[in-house]
């Protein structure tokens, strides 16, 4: 098999050697929260009255809020490492998803663009456009190997062979310009498939992942009872840890379809607001944000969302975490706070 394993980013640094940040490493661009499918463990796929607790809504950008997030981005003295196109729902399901793409790119606010797909929609011309645009990366998300297991998680009738050979097509097209990367849920495989999957995809791409499906979705109100495989391991096949300081609001910005600046999970600590009201570097060198960091520090059960938030534990790099340097991150973070306060 040519592709390593591990769909993540490997090239991580000591996070907490290099904290604070003047710039995220990380963005998520929500560009939209709505999807072609309807996979039986997503948030989007719950009913109404569900959906409304998660705080989302059901929204695609505008390409005047997405005009503005790219302008903010420039505001950074430094490049962010990763930009992901994706968030909750099909990003290609957005029709300015290609200019979007090369906007970032024009604009050299990062060092990558990911763009996360569940691959539907990815056909010849798209994947030459994606390429075209600059994309760095693109990262498949399977929901099985077969037409039959994409119509009992997802909802969806897909043409699996047409479905396998557009992945193909753009393994051929990506040059050494765009990874290609491809993971699969471990609930998603049938008993046996996992050598399966690795013949089908461990030789046309970059990397491969089978990932362990855990209950993430205690903040998120989804459909717990399908997680019938979680595991004692990470998402990433770790050993669980307890995890006492999320990661997140020290290096990680989403932006919502709405233009709302939220950390990582989309879930509010009060100081975040629209991207109108205040710039992106603003609130991440605010007031606000620094107070959440602060209090991170002091344990992630402060704030009532996280305490029932199992992502730290669950999807950690061990070159993430930051338990045990509590006081030296305080004191740069209170140095840093007097700067900007
Ligand atoms: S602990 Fe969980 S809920 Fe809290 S900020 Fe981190 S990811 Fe979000």
């Amino acid at each position: 098999m040519k592709a390593e394993l591990g769909t993540f980013p490997k090239d991580r640094q000591i996070l907490y050697k290099i904290l604070p940040l003047d710039t995220p490493l990380a963005m998520d661009i929500h560009i939209t929260h709505m999807c072609n499918f309807h996979c039986n463990y997503c948030v989007l796929t719950q009913s109404e009255e569900d959906f409304a607790k998660s705080g989302l809504k059901r929204e695609v950008m505008s390409w005047e809020t997405f005009s503005l997030v790219v302008n903010q981005i420039k505001e950074f003295p430094n490049k962010l490492k990763m930009i992901t196109m994706s968030g909750i729902g099909e990003a290609t399901t957005h029709t300015r998803l290609v200019d979007m793409v090369r906007a970032l790119h024009d604009a050299d606010v990062t060092h990558k663009i990911q763009l996360i797909t569940n691959g539907s929609l990815l056909t010849a011309e798209l994947s030459r456009n994606l390429i075209d645009a600059g994309l760095g990366e693109l990262k498949i998300s399977l929901q099985g190997l077969s037409a039959r297991k994409y119509r009992e998680v997802s909802g969806v009738d897909i043409d699996w062979e047409q479905f396998y050979k557009n992945i193909c097509y753009f393994s051929s097209i990506r040059g050494g310009q765009c990874e290609l990367k491809v993971k699969v849920a471990d609930i998603a495989l049938e008993d046996g498939e996992e050598d399966r999957f690795y013949e089908l995809f461990g030789d046309i791409c970059d990397a491969v992942s089978i990932e362990h499906i855990y209950d993430v979705w205690t903040v998120q109100n989804a459909n717990l009872d399908y997680h019938e495989k979680t595991t004692e391991t990470t998402l990433y096949g770790l050993p669980l840890i307890d995890n006492k300081i999320c990661r997140y609001p020290f290096m990680f910005v989403d932006i919502l379809p709405d233009g709302q600046y939220t950390t990582f999970c989309h879930l509010l600590f009060g100081f975040e607001k629209n991207i109108r009201e205040a710039s992106i570097r603003e609130q991440w060198n605010s007031r606000g944000e620094n107070e959440v960091r602060l209090k991170m520090l002091q344990g992630k059960d402060n704030f009532p969302m996280c305490r029932r938030c199992s992502i730290v534990n669950n999807t950690y790099h061990p070159e993430d975490l930051l338990m045990g340097h509590e006081k030296e991150i305080e004191s740069r973070l209170r140095e840093m706070y007097q700067m900007y306060t």
